[in-house]
């Protein structure tokens, strides 16, 4: 039977209730638990895949495919684990799917409600997400007394008097401002919002408190006793130099002590030397290298989290402070390649959707490859790479993604109509399909050649499983042509192309697939690892 840790949040958004979710989640594993971690999001949409980046931050990807919210990229950056779709899911979902029973007449007419029904629904794909874990930590998305979360609240207390449930134990993360004009931490809006728990029947047993510059004894006290938990069991959570040292903060804190006597799990040790280790490289490294980053999403960061994550752990593999250059592909359309990436080591174009800023990626791949700067190209960026070769090599001029010209007469990138996909099923798809859930997603196998830089990449792997998101292919029609010309492919993966790179070249590698979403701190993706690695070697 499985154990669950619930993490509410309270007060207001953006508190990282995700980081530490993932952080409780990383010291349990550690300690020798089997941790298993769910994301609710009480959003209505369906589908997560289709929400913009620009709003919502990225879309991570899973193994087996699934779009998610980003939380899941970081539980998997830290419990090193890939999760799969039962990992996550959305108000939206727990809907549409008590609906579709209802219409197949799976409740025999009974009335449909909240509760017992959505409820109902809730509490069994949490538990099915449980299944086969010791310990579930479920991280509950927006913040209490919001509407939305009413239900998943519900089903939450529902779980204490489970009987197929080994335990619960609730963390609310809370904020605790400090008001400069009085000169006082405040523990009012914590207050109110434990308040708020209560009413809907949940006691936390356990408050962490982000504050910017730490709670004294006295306030941790005062904060315990009017949240009802004891002194032990308030945690402080201080904007902390690097993510990853979230973890070692509670640890040092003693966070663990608690929850295992409250959760009956005896005395846990977690081992997180190798951890401590990597994060004393993400703070201090030694070296530094820049990498020119070229994207469209920059107003938020957040859309490229894995990808400048995964940066982040080839970094501190490498003792070298990764510091990205944000270039906004549009600003080189008007500026030119050279004016905003002659101070970088190498040179990134990252994924994307939609034609916006994709003459300025165009460019910046050309200024990579005429100059012999190390330069990776990840699904957009490795389309973009047949294009410019096309149009700046074999003097195509036209040459384009179908994806930005219809009517290309030589289309280096291509709608193939179907295709076998994860699970060995025929997929169609159409340019009339619908935009969301048609995608090639999830894990597929890749062959590398044998001598190419990708191959070298993965020491040697000659079958390496990496994650796609993308609708286009690269057409095999011109594959001949490019390759005479120089342009080398070095990974399929059942006669589709997967990566390119450039014959004479110093370091030039474009992927098909996202290598960023199976980074994780203590093991960095292999390509992301050798990119960093040429550009520092420059
Ligand atoms: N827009 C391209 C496609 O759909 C690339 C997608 C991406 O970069 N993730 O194939």
């Amino acid at each position: 039977m499985t154990k669950y840790i619930f993490v509410t949040g309270g007060v207001l958004s953006s508190l990282g209730k995700g980081i530490t979710a993932a952080s409780v989640g990383t010291l349990l594993k550690h300690s020798g638990k089997k941790v298993g971690m769910l994301k609710i999001d009480p959003y209505i949409n369906v589908d997560p895949g289709t929400m913009s980046p620009l709003e919502h931050g990225e879309v991570f990807v899973t193994k087996d495919g699934a779009e998610t919210d980003l939380d899941i990229g970081n539980y998997e950056r830290f419990l090193d684990t890939s999760f799969l779709k039962s990992s996550n899911f959305t108000t939206g979902q727990v809907y549409s799917s008590v609906i579709e029973r209802e219409r197949a007449g799976g409740y025999l007419g009974q009335t449909i409600q909240v509760i017992p029904h959505i409820v109902g629904e809730i509490v069994s794909r949490i538990k099915e997400a449980g299944k086969d874990h010791e310990i579930l930590v479920v991280e509950l998305g927006g913040t209490v007394g919001d509407i939305e979360g009413l239900p998943f609240m519900e089903a939450i207390r529902q779980m204490k008097h489970d009987e197929d449930v080994a335990g619960t134990y609730f963390i609310h993360v809370t904020l605790i401002p400090f008001i400069k004009a009085a000169g006082e931490l405040k523990s009012k809006p914590t207050q109110h919002s434990v308040q708020e728990l209560r009413r809907i029947g949940i006691t936390p047993q356990m408050i962490i408190a982000r504050s910017e510059n730490g709670l004294p004894k006295s306030f941790k006290k005062k904060l315990a006793m009017s949240c009802d938990v004891s002194a032990e069991n308030v945690i402080e959570a201080l904007d902390a130099a690097s993510i990853y040292d979230v973890p070692m903060s509670f640890l040092r804190q003693d966070i663990l002590k608690p929850i295992a006597k409250e959760l009956d799990l005896g005395e846990l040790v977690p081992d997180m030397d190798e951890w401590d280790s990597l994060v004393k490289k993400i703070v201090q490294p030694k070296g530094k290298v820049v990498v020119g980053f070229v994207g469209k999403y920059l107003e938020l960061k957040e859309s490229y989290k894995s990808l400048t994550e995964a940066l982040i752990h080839s970094g501190a593999h490498l003792d070298t402070r990764v510091e990205i250059c944000w270039v906004d592909s549009e600003h080189i359309e008007e500026r030119g390649a050279e004016a905003l990436l002659t101070d970088c080591d190498s040179i990134l174009v990252a994924g994307g959707f939609g034609s916006r800023g994709v003459e300025g990626k165009i460019q910046a791949i050309k200024y990579a490859r005429i100059n012999n700067i190390p330069y990776l190209g990840i699904c957009l960026g490795m389309q973009l790479t047949l294009v410019e070769y096309a149009r700046n090599v074999l003097g195509l001029e036209d040459a384009n993604s179908v994806e930005f010209d219809e009517n290309t007469k030589n289309p280096m990138i291509y709608l193939i109509d179907n295709f076998l996909d994860q699970s060995g099923d025929t997929q169609v798809r159409t340019h009339t399909s619908p935009m969301g859930g048609t995608l090639r997603l999830g894990e597929y196998p890749c062959d590398t050649k044998e001598g190419s830089i990708l191959r070298e990449a993965y020491n040697g792997e000659k079958v390496i499983y990496e994650r796609h998101r993308h609708r286009y292919e690269a057409n095999p029609a011109y594959r001949k042509q490019l390759e005479d010309a120089g342009m080398i492919v070095t990974g399929e993966s059942n006669g589709l192309i997967e990566t390119v790179e450039i014959k004479d070249h110093k370091w030039f590698l474009g992927v098909q697939f996202h290598p960023e979403f199976t980074s994780r701190l203590q093991t960095p993706n292999p390509s992301i690892l050798a990119f960093v690695k040429a550009s520092i070697d420059g």
